[in-house]
């Protein structure tokens, strides 16, 4: 049975409550509509860095696009913590501003790391090392840049296997010498408010996760329900 990764969460939170530190975390983030949950839970208990690592999204001017989307709402949340004007949960006096560290854009590393892997239903071997390739820099960014944990949004996904992406991000830490903080986002309501908080800030959400053969995909199923509708 898998360990409950939204309960190990809650208790490392808890330990930090009791201790009074504020370590210095270096969050992976996919996309806006993933972090905000996340940012939102974390900036009370966290000194929050914003990775944003993704060179699996394959167009670049969806990849600009995303980018874009996670700083207008890191902006807006860090007004919401200079102005102390607060809506929601997880928001208080006690929430935190938070910084975005923007790695390089290469998108030929994950299409060499997926080559013979294109075909692969999401949620399969692609999906497997793309979350490697992800959780890899991250540890390596937060080793360099000093953090006390990494982490990703990505277990907010109710598509992402968030048992698979806490042990990579358990062995790759362990690699690097840096502490993963494990997640299970979604839970908790988790990924309800994400869809919430989506609309509050008016964000940007994708209908595919990020690389050009989820897109394929993506637009593959839209033409089945359109052709099924149109037989009806
Ligand atoms: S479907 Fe998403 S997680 Fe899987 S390889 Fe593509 S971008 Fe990565």
């Amino acid at each position: 049975m898998n360990p409950n990764y939204s309960k190990m969460l809650e208790k490392e939170i808890e330990q930090l409550e009791k201790s009074g530190t504020v370590p210095k975390l270096l969050l992976h983030s996919c996309c806006a509509p993933c972090s905000s949950y996340v940012m939102e839970y974390l900036r009370e208990h966290f000194a929050i860095t914003v990775f944003y690592y993704n060179p699996n999204i394959t167009a670049g001017e969806e990849y600009r696009y995303r980018l874009a989307e996670e700083k207008r709402l890191i902006e807006a949340y860090n007004r919401q913590v200079d102005e102390q004007n607060f809506e929601g949960m997880h928001s208080t006096e006690r929430a935190r501003r938070i910084e975005i560290l923007e790695a390089p854009y290469d998108p030929e590393r994950y299409l060499s790391l997926v080559k013979g892997y294109e075909d692969c239903p999401e949620g399969g071997d692609r999906c497997g090392i793309c979350f490697e390739m992800r959780l890899r820099a991250t540890a390596e960014a937060a080793r360099a840049g000093g953090f006390d944990l990494f982490t990703t949004t990505l277990t907010i996904s109710p598509l992402k296997n968030a048992p698979r992406l806490n042990r990579i991000g358990e062995s790759v830490g362990h690699e690097y010498g840096v502490r993963f903080l494990p997640s299970d986002f979604k839970k908790k309501n988790g990924y309800k408010r994400s869809i919430e908080l989506s609309r509050q800030f008016d964000l940007y959400r994708q209908n595919f996760c990020g690389c050009a053969f989820s897109r394929r995909d993506a637009e593959r199923r839209e033409q089945k329900t359109e052709e099924g509708s149109a037989l009806a």
